[in-house]
């Protein structure tokens, strides 16, 4: 290994700066935009993300409506919900925290949520207008994977950008991003995975690498073509004896040997994490502008 270090990119700074932004914006509102977040069970990891969203909701002057619903909740009731809260006019975004318990038909109740209060981007009607590149909201963490390149002014215009994962909240949301022919996106997009052959090959290409896999420290320094910008999306659990909580989070990237060739990194935690929270923040400031514009809100 060489004594070369790649830039850091860290989100927090972006994701302050977004933040600072809309707390502005939303202080110069009439009301205050509304997100209403259900969470459904008691998964620890989701009870965590859905506490740090309602302190960014907080901080930005956005109201947070909680609704926790045992596992066991019927999907029917599940269902009303969603509906009554498409019919709330100081609700401007639902936010259904996924995964749901099994058995539930997570692609049925998000399609219920009213697009124009999805403001995690998941129904296929934004799904759709991301694709055709039309004003939508976008899914939060490809979004920001997106304004966390701008931030640090990297234009992946013209650029290879390799994908690895191909999911509907990251993979496939952030190769349509990317692909526009709009300012900072006009990359030639890669996106590969599990049934890919020879993966290496690809990855090698990549002048920006984006893992979103959900495999521990799966891209390693030999995958990297030398100068790349990584992106690490994964947020994986490995058991740690040494951690006080037993475990310790990381990234699809071997972080401690890409540094070394790669030319900037996300670490994880503190890369692309911030951002996909501040996207979030973003969308619901859309939704209620949309949503006035269209005189639906309260
Ligand atoms: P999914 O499990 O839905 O998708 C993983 C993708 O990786 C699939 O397309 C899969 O391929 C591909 N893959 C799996 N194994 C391999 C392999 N050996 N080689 C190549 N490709 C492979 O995960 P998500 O997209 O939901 O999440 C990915 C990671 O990002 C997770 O660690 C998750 O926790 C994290 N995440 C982080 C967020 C953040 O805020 N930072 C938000 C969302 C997710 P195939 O389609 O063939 O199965």
């Amino acid at each position: 290994m060489t004594d070369h270090f790649a830039k850091d990119l860290l989100g927090k700074p972006a994701n302050s700066a977004i933040l600072q932004r809309l707390k502005t914006e939303v202080a110069g509102f009439p009301s205050a935009p509304g997100l209403a977040v259900i969470l459904v069970g008691n998964n620890p990891a989701s009870q965590l993300y859905v506490n740090n969203k309602k302190q960014a909701c907080e901080a930005i002057g956005i109201r947070s409506f909680e609704y926790l619903l045992d596992a066991d909740v019927d999907e029917q009731d599940l269902a009303s919900l969603i509906e009554t809260l498409n019919a709330d006019t100081q609700v401007d975004g639902i936010l259904l925290q996924l995964p749901l318990p099994k058995g539930m038909d997570e692609s049925r109740l998000l399609s219920l949520i009213s697009p124009d209060k999805d403001v995690d981007g998941f129904h296929p009607f934004n799904v759709g207008r991301l694709l055709l590149g039309l004003p939508t909201l976008r899914s939060c963490t490809p979004y920001g994977v997106w304004e966390l390149l701008k931030y640090y002014e990297i234009d992946p215009s013209g650029k290879h950008v390799v994908i690895v994962g191909r999911s509907n909240i990251v993979g496939k949301p952030l190769a349509a991003i990317l692909m526009q022919n709009q300012p900072f996106a006009n990359a030639t997009v890669t996106v590969v995975h599990s049934r890919t052959e020879n993966l290496i090959q690809f990855t090698r290409q990549a002048d920006i690498l984006v893992a979103a896999i959900g495999k521990p420290l799966m891209i390693t320094a030999e995958m990297v073509n030398p100068g790349a910008v990584v992106i690490d999306v994964g947020i994986n659990r490995v058991s740690d004896d040494a951690h006080p909580k037993g475990f310790r989070v990381v990234g699809d990237v071997y972080y401690d040997e890409v540094r070394h060739v790669a030319s900037a990194i996300t670490p994880v935690p503190g890369g692309v994490g911030p951002m996909t929270i501040a996207m979030l923040m973003s969308n619901t400031v859309n939704a209620y502008q949309l949503r006035r514009k269209n005189n639906k809100g309260d």
